[in-house]
């Protein structure tokens, strides 16, 4: 049977190319405010870090409804993806919406995602937007367009993609250059046209996989994800199918559909439209809803254990509060937790001291873009520098290694096997596909890749894509030859020094990531009880209260943070690590923007 008042597609974009403006303009066009209502919120946007990095971490479910049927738009991360996101969301949605600015053209961030897309056999409608710019370039873009598709090894059918020309931000979307329309109907009609409406059975038991996680005060947690069979009711009882094979009967206590950008409560939904659904506060990502006659979960998406912990501390200094919110380890163990509701590859630990948490992640970007959050939401914490996590297998000291997938310019790519031969990294893979781009991979011991991504970054000047997969564990390969002098880099991003502290007292790289800026405060130095190089993230006026005071007693600083871009680089032009440049500086924000 099939569902032919719905449809389920995903947006792929990079940031900045229009994906929220579309967005927000189709809800306006489809009818789903009223015209004197205003989309008073933004749909997809809620992270601002995401825009800044251009990575999406959260992602966001929509609804329009056009003509009758329902199209639930399914937000999609950018290239980082920490847990099987992606996957997990090709496998909600029949279609996906490609969207490509008409002057910059498909980025290579967007790659890894729309790789995941045709791999699971998603036909694409590109949508080229910004046509109205001056400068836009479209047929070569559409080219553009094709070279990747082929890269990406896609089929005769997703080759043959079709195209949608549009103006996001003046509401059109048109199906030829030169028609005159004013409206985005030809995107709406493309989308019922172009993806399958869902196929399934509806007198059969009900199945549904949990995709997403999110958490309400009062109902406690929901399960977000797209019914494939059957259907569900509001107070059916129903099983719980985990992945170690756990079952567990509830009820479901409130079940909602998407409606613009709101929950809406429902009794009934049939297969083929993604819902919500509480009643079990044990509901994890992955995990499968039967109905009590037919048990058949789906497969478990596997999750990549962590690899890298970090301790997070409350900031004990005597200026902790004064600026931003003073933190006990209650509150910052609540966030944590609160974290854990829908952060799948995230584990939390306690440790001896009541005042500091063992968070460990999938790598780097990971724990930092957490802290980042943190920091923004107004916490004030200390991090202690990342370690991988090791493990005794039959007796043997072994580590987490991991596979990386590397994507260069032919030009970049002698400092990359170079740089990665020095971490311990062993290439096992090269293929050129004669368009200048070289893909390598390597296996390395994941301990190889802390604080190398802003290396790639800067040695690639941003032209180069980077994904690791967990490869298991295998004996600990000895040490990995690390610089032994303390330096801080730094580049500007915005109105914001961004920088990293790498190898602080030959204890290994301490590094924050690529986009963790400066602007509200950032202390990096030495915990005087532990001896921990230590990043403590707090507000800008705090740092000149420190350095006033010359309380040191608390917080040695290396160096002082809240100092011009200048003197930041002189710093670092006195080290060598990392060449920073008018054009480096450059790059970085191109990188981060
Ligand atoms: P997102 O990061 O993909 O969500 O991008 P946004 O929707 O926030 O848009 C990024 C910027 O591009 C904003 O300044 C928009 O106003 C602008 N923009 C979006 N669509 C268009 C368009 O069709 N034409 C032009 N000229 N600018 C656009």
């Amino acid at each position: 049977m099939i569902q032919t008042n719905i449809r389920n597609i995903a947006i792929i974009a990079h940031v900045d190319h229009g994906k929220t403006t579309l967005v927000d303009e189709m809800l306006k066009q489809s009818g789903t405010f009223r015209s004197n209502e205003q989309v008073e919120e933004r749909v997809m946007d809620s992270n601002d870090l995401e825009r800044e990095r251009g990575i999406t971490i959260l992602s966001k479910n929509t609804s329009i409804i056009y003509e009758g049927v329902k199209i639930n738009i399914v937000d999609t991360p950018g290239h980082a993806d920490f847990g099987g996101e992606v996957e997990r969301i090709m496998q909600m949605v029949e279609g996906v919406l490609l969207l490509v600015d008409a002057f910059e053209g498909p980025m290579p961030q967007t790659k890894f995602v729309l790789r995941k897309a045709l791999d699971a056999g998603l036909k694409p409608i590109v949508v080229v937007n910004k046509i109205d710019r001056p400068e836009a370039r479209v047929e070569e873009v559409l080219d553009e367009v094709l070279d990747l598709f082929i890269e990406l090894d896609a089929d005769d059918e997703q080759l043959d993609f079709p195209v949608i020309y549009a103006s996001a931000k003046s509401g059109i979307a048109k199906y030829e250059l030169s028609d005159t329309n004013e409206d985005m109907l030809p995107l709406f009609n493309m989308i019922l046209k172009e993806v399958p409406a869902p196929k399934g059975e509806i007198d059969d038991g009900l199945q549904l996989r949990i995709s997403s996680i999110d958490y309400d005060k009062y109902v406690g947690r929901i399960g977000i994800g797209k019914i494939t069979r059957g259907t569900i009711k509001k107070n059916q009882e129903v099983v719980l199918c985990s992945a170690d094979g756990t079952l567990q009967n509830f009820r479901v206590s409130k079940l909602y559909t998407f409606s613009g950008l709101k929950k809406e409560e429902v009794n009934e939904a049939e297969f083929g439209e993604i819902v919500a659904l509480s009643g079990n506060d044990d509901i994890n990502i992955g995990e499968t809803i039967c109905s009590t006659d037919k048990i058949e979960p789906l497969p478990f998406v596997k999750i990549d254990e962590p690899t890298l912990a970090m301790n997070f501390i409350v900031n004990n200094s005597p200026f902790a509060g004064r600026e931003g919110s003073f933190i006990t380890s209650r509150h910052l163990k609540d966030r944590l937790e609160r974290e854990l509701l829908s952060n799948v590859a995230l584990r939390v630990e306690e440790t001896d001291s009541p005042d500091a948490f063992k968070v460990s992640g999938r790598g780097e970007l990971h724990l930092s873009i957490l802290i980042e959050n943190m920091r923004r939401e107004g916490y004030e914490l200390s991090v202690s520098r990342p370690e991988v996590i090791l493990k005794e297998v039959d007796g043997v000291l072994c580590e987490p290694m991991e596979h990386v997938v590397i994507e260069v310019p032919e030009e970049y790519m002698g400092t990359v096997i170079e740089t990665l031969g020095q971490r311990k990294g062993e290439m096992t893979n090269m293929i050129s596909n004669g368009s200048g781009v070289v893909k390598l991979e390597f296996h390395i011991p994941a301990r190889g890749l802390i604080g190398y991504r802003s290396q790639f970054m800067t040695d690639t000047r941003g032209n180069g894509i980077l994904n690791h997969v967990f490869a298991g564990y295998e004996p600990y390969k000895g040490e990995i030859p690390t610089r032994t002098k303390g330096s801080l880099v730094a580049f500007e991003t915005g109105t914001a020094i961004t920088y990293g502290l790498y190898n602080a007292q030959d204890r290994g790289n301490l590094f924050i990531g690529p986009g963790t800026e400066v602007y509200e405060g950032m202390i990096v130095g030495e915990n005087s009880r532990s001896g921990d190089i230590v990043v403590n993230v707090c507000k800008r006026k705090q740092l000149t209260n420190m350095r006033a005071s010359g309380a040191d007693d608390a917080m040695k600083l290396v160096p002082p943070v809240d100092m011009s871009l200048e003197k930041a680089l002189e710093f670092i032009a006195e080290d060598e690590l990392v060449e920073v440049t008018p054009e480096n500086i450059r790059l970085r924000k191109k990188i981060l923007n």
